[in-house]
């Protein structure tokens, strides 16, 4: 084949597949094949003799990485061609993400800027640990500054490539003063730990360009071609490096859409995509219009709501397929029979509907939602993978509070007495720990009863003594509730005797974070009053096997992610550019899609940035759209009545119904 097969594309999509060189956006809606034209370009740039590894295609997630390398392959046909033993692979275009491309070029020239090739990548918890140790070096009263909030406030910063120096003179507030004093030693910290975190991987490249423009000569050198997906979320580290890696050769295509801009709130500028045409003035525009993925139902849902939306680029999006099935709209009583149900029907789609499981995604918008879904999917036996939030079970402060109860169920269970011995800190030092502990073996009987024996105890500090008072105590009168009365109760005394909200309050000083770490402790209470109320004879142990059924691992991640063929329970977030033929939208409700932050913000700007994540749930779906909302939902055990979410009435043509949404809705044009 000498030229390349444009059959599969309409005419604007081929104009950009056939645009071999010089800046090229193409700006469109969802699912008008962006993606197809960025994957179907380096194909034909290959065929065009450009060599693969002169391409660098730019993506948002490892998952659409690996997807585009495979389906680049397909088109070259070198996919699934037989290899000689001995035959080198053919070389491939570089398809990754903008963090995973800047660990290869620090992982070469991390020395010229003081690190090791070998850098560590901080975690979240490594963070932590730093952050907690910057702030005892700065002497700050206990309550200034929690080390949560310094590392978001810093990855703020970062985000905006906003460095020390700049920190100070841009801070505003007293806790911001203390981040920045704090966001220097923090930087030293890294540095004299060879470590970086994630947001440092792209500001220590630009450093690195800024300073060493030879090296970044060299790496702008290494490509002739440089493409985009999602435009519309890069932040302005990540717009610098694409342009220092293309002055020269001048050959960017970016693709993306303004109505999905939906990471503002980590940096992303959707002004980047809007002034790619001044940025390079000779940049070819191309527009696309049909949507091949979805129904013409699903996207005249999509469109009705976007519109709120009033400040936007006013684009087209036709549908290209028949009309179909219309979308649901589903109330359940509460949130368990919302779970149950979406359940109980994708357990009937792939067992008499042929769909297959990973055909099915449930998306959701807060990290207290999957719960009940990943219970019942477990429950009925269908395979899952979740994407872009931690399991529920995984949650650090969940865990903490399970332990709590495993010991009080069990005293002597010695793994979960030591996740909780010291936390909330209460004078048990580690070195008091581990006397303890070593008494314990040494004498063959459990640490819970070393700590009961009083001349075991009798060399320890008087702190540690006061701690183990403290530990028995809470035993005691947990256990005593739990005798008498309910369990929920038992629970309460739990939390108020160990002040975990105060320690929450302690790690945690940004409201979000604390509010989101808060409402997992809710679940906890909420996953406590249900179990009570199924059950005749509730009992804690009954309550623990439970979860740990529920909670038990289907096997590590990366088998989840190998077994390929499951359920998608995902965040809106991470469900960008993916698409599914059955998605089912969950919790429509005010103060969770919209984000009761934004909510209580207020600001118009926030409102429209959770319409367009709500756009982009809509926009995954391809055959089968169902957005369901509990009636009530229990918030710390209790069931509270809820709202539907704003974006319903919009969608369902009643947002300018004499209710409290036409006061937030100002100016929209809608006929
Ligand atoms: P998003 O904005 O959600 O990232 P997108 O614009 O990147 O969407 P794609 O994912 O590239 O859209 O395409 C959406 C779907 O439409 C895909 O299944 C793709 O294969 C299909 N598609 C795109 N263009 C065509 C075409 N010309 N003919 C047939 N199918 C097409
Ligand atoms: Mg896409």
């Amino acid at each position: 084949m000498s030229t390349f097969d444009v059959a599969g594309l309409n005419p604007p999509q081929a104009k950009a597949v056939q645009t071999l060189s010089g800046p090229l956006l193409v700006l469109a809606g969802a699912g008008t094949g962006k993606t197809r034209v960025v994957t179907f370009r380096i194909a034909n740039l290959i065929k065009h003799g450009v060599k693969p590894d002169r391409i660098l295609a730019v993506t948002f997630t490892n998952k659409a990485a690996g997807e585009m390398q495979d389906r680049v392959g397909e088109l070259l046909g070198y996919k699934n061609q037989k290899r000689k033993r001995g035959q080198k692979a053919p070389p491939k275009p570089t398809i990754s993400t903008f963090h995973a491309q800047c660990v290869r070029i620090l992982r070469e020239h991390a020395p010229a800027i003081g690190f090791p090739a070998t850098f560590a990548i901080y975690d979240r918890s490594d963070q932590e640990s730093l952050a907690r140790a910057i702030l005892r070096e700065l002497r700050l009263p206990n309550t200034a500054l929690k080390p949560g909030d310094m590392l978001s406030i810093i990855s703020g910063w970062k985000s905006a490539s906003v460095f020390p120096e700049q920190a100070m003179s841009i801070a505003s507030t007293d806790k911001e003063h203390f981040a920045a004093s704090g966001y220097r030693r923090y930087q030293n910290g890294l540095r004299a730990r060879g470590a970086m975190d994630f947001d440092d991987l792209l500001l220590h490249t630009e450093t690195l360009f800024a300073e060493h423009t030879d090296i970044r000569d060299r790496e702008a050198g290494k490509y002739d071609h440089v493409l985009v997906d999602e435009y519309q979320d890069t932040n302005g580290s990540q717009y610098r490096i694409t342009k220092h890696l293309t002055e020269v050769h001048r050959n960017l295509c970016v693709v993306g859409d303004d109505d999905q801009s939906i990471y503002a709130w980590r940096g992303a500028d959707v002004s980047h995509i809007l002034s790619f045409s001044k940025d390079w003035p000779d940049a070819e525009v191309v527009w696309l219009e049909d949507n091949y993925r979805s129904t013409g139902a699903i996207l005249e849902m999509a469109n009705t709501l976007i519109d709120f939306n009033t400040v936007r680029h006013d684009k087209v999006l036709k549908p290209f397929r028949p009309s179909g099935k219309r979308p649901r709209i589903v109330q359940h009583k509460d949130e368990q029979a919302e779970a149950e149900t979406v359940v109980r029907e994708i357990k009937h789609l792939i067992e008499n509907e042929h769909i297959q499981p990973k055909d099915i995604a449930i998306l959701f918008r807060t990290n207290e939602q999957p719960r009940l879904f990943e219970t019942e999917l477990r429950k009925h036996d269908v395979p899952y993978v979740m994407l872009g939030s931690q399991s529920f079970f995984d949650r650090r402060e969940v865990r903490d509070i399970v332990a709590y109860l495993k010991w009080i169920n069990q005293p002597d269970d010695e793994i979960s007495l030591l996740r909780v011995i010291n936390t909330p800190a209460r004078g048990l030092s580690n070195k008091s720990v581990r006397m303890l502990v070593d008494r314990a073996v040494s004498k063959g009987i459990p640490v819970w009863q070393v700590m009961n024996d009083p001349e075991s105890v009798a060399d320890l500090t008087p702190a540690a003594l006061r701690g183990i008072d403290q530990l028995k105590q809470l035993l005691g009168d947990v256990q005593q509730r739990l005798a008498n009365e309910t369990m929920r109760e038992g629970l309460e005394t739990l939390l108020q005797r160990t002040a975990y909200a105060d320690e929450i309050a302690r790690l945690y000083d940004q409201p979000d974070e604390r509010e989101s770490r808060m409402a997992s402790i809710g679940e906890v209470a909420n996953a406590v009053a249900a179990y009570e109320d199924k059950n005749e004879e509730p009992d804690l142990s009954g309550f623990l096997s439970d979860i740990a059924l529920a909670g038990r691992e289907m096997g590590s991640e990366k088998d989840k992610l190998a077994m390929k063929n499951a359920v998608w329970l995902l965040t809106m977030h991470a469900a960008k550019g993916l698409e599914f033929p059955v998605v089912y939208m969950v919790g429509m409700e005010d103060g969770i899609l919209p984000h009761s932050r934004t909510l209580k913000g207020g600001m118009d700007e926030d409102i429209a940035e959770e319409r367009r994540l709500c756009y982009v749930g809509i926009t995954r779906a391809q055959d089968q759209l169902t957005m369901s909302l509990a009636l009530t939902r229990r918030k710390w055990g209790k069931p509270r009545p809820t709202k539907p979410s704003m974006f319903l009435y919009e969608i369902t043509g009643q947002a300018d119904n004499p209710n409290k949404y036409r006061k937030r809705k100002q100016g929209a044009s809608r006929s």
